[in-house]
């Protein structure tokens, strides 16, 4: 088969897709999808060999088919692709290599392959080492699509069965929309205070909490960035009451925030997580995720004397194509680069949100970056039509954004690490033709979209 072909036409794609594929695996677009055929850095090209800028997957972070990850895996496929259970270098090279990004104590490592693999691994790894079951979330977060951890993501749940007692939802820490806001003397203790009163709450109906889990900066709850000393404090209170903390890195980890290798740094060099998990960016696009944690908790795992087996975690291929993924970082200076190209980015939609009163707030740091569209200044009102009417017209430029969020109105950016100060700026010049026809419409009284809610 010619991989750069398409098999069939577009059309007979999309009913094959239909008829075979569950349609709960939704498609992005799904009125008109895009087809892709092939794809390089920050661009895929579609069957007419159109090009269109990738500004949200944060799954190729250094790149589509970048040539020296792509390399590994095949020289590494073309010798040997084994299980865990035969000693290999690779495997202890990337741990190593790992854990030269990580504070001391975070040495013991485990090699899965998602990044809902990972977490449900670190709940496991949480309750065997505190013996207890329950586990504090923050609202609308989205920990992965296992049974265990369905039960643990509020964006899930409150869709499906709803809330199981022993999982508690504190609130997200958002400094834009949440209960404390800019205006706060001290949102990252006031926050931290609403962990605690869930877990006062846990302790008055005589149960304990095995962990905390959150993602160290939230994605799916909005491109969310918690107030500095948050963790700090929100640990206390949860190693306090007997719990683990873990920090879920599957979507914001591998320098994506530029200033540091995982988001939960961010909050200062002396936080230091118990368990942390890693997914998406882990492997380029190659299903491959990692837990680490301590030592004392992967005693308490060990002492089971339960063997955990992992068919694929771990094997030789997915660990060379690890550390080709962390070599590019390095060698492409990717992480200087997020930053250099986020800090551009944010100060170009800084000057459109000086312009355009759709514009709520814009939040980020590195290459995760928010756009929070509301409908009014005072009530910070979620700009939900809005917002998808911009994705919407953005796909028309050949140009790939979503939203996140409860309401469905924060545009958001988290494209691959070699996104440039070029994509930046077109980006943002059509951003600013698109509020501009939205304004114009509006003051004429005129619909250019429908309401989405
Ligand atoms: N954690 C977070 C924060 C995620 O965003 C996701 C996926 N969107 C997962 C876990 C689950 O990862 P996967 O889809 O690789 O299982």
């Amino acid at each position: 088969m010619d991989v750069s072909a398409e098999m069939y036409p577009k059309a007979e794609t999309l009913e094959l897709r239909r008829k075979l594929v569950g349609s709960s695996c939704r498609l992005f677009f799904s009125h008109d999808p895009i087809k892709i055929l092939r794809a390089k850095g920050q661009y895929m090209f579609d069957e007419e060999g159109k090009r269109y800028l990738d500004c949200i997957n944060n799954v190729v972070h250094v790149g589509y088919c970048h040539p020296v990850v792509v390399k590994a895996a095949h020289e590494q496929n073309q010798l040997l692709n084994t299980n865990a259970r035969y000693l290999h270098d690779g495997l202890v090279e990337y741990a190593t290599r790992l854990s030269k990004t990580l504070p001391d104590k975070l040495c013991i490592f485990y090699f899965v392959n998602s990044g809902s693999e990972a977490n449900d691994l670190a709940v496991r790894l949480a309750r065997q080492y505190t013996k207890q079951k329950d586990v504090v979330v923050l609202d609308h977060a989205y920990h992965g699509h296992l049974t265990s951890l369905i039960d643990i993501s509020p964006y899930k749940f409150r869709n499906l069965e709803g809330q199981k007692d022993w999982v508690h939802v504190a609130p997200i820490p958002d400094t834009y929309r949440g209960l404390y806001r800019e205006d706060h003397k001290d949102p990252a203790t006031a926050y931290a205070n609403e962990v605690k009163k869930v877990l006062d709450e846990v302790q008055k109906k005589d149960r304990k909490i095995a962990a905390f889990i959150m993602e160290s900066l939230p994605s799916v709850g909005g491109q969310i960035i918690p107030p500095i000393g948050y963790f700090h404090k929100v640990a206390e209170h949860v190693r306090r009451a007997g719990g683990v903390f873990i920090a879920d890195e599957v979507q914001v980890g591998f320098g994506r925030v530029g200033t540091h290798y995982w988001a939960f740094q961010l909050q200062g060099d002396d936080f230091v997580p118990d368990i942390v998990t890693m997914g998406k960016p882990i492997g380029n696009g190659h299903p491959m995720s990692c837990v680490v944690t301590t030592k004392e908790i992967a005693e308490a795992f060990t002492s089971t004397g339960v063997e955990y087996f992992n068919t694929f975690g771990g094997n030789p291929v997915s660990c060379a194509i690890g550390l080709a993924v962390l070599d590019v970082i390095e060698k492409e200076h990717l992480r200087e680069h997020a930053t250099e190209v986020g800090n551009y980015l944010m100060e170009l939609l800084n000057d459109q949100k000086k312009k355009h009163p759709l514009i709520g707030d814009v939040r980020g740091v590195g290459l995760f970056i928010g756009v929070d569209l509301i409908n009014d200044v005072e009530n910070r009102t979620p700009a939900t039509a809005e917002a998808e009417y911009v994705i919407q017209r953005m796909k028309k430029e050949c140009i790939v954004l979503s939203t996140d969020g409860p309401g469905r109105n924060v545009i958001k950016f988290k494209p691959p690490m070699c996104f440039s100060m070029d994509d930046a700026k077109l980006v943002v010049e059509k951003l600013d033709e698109i509020l501009t026809d939205i304004e114009n419409a509006t003051k004429a009284g005129t619909v250019i979209f429908k309401s989405v809610n």
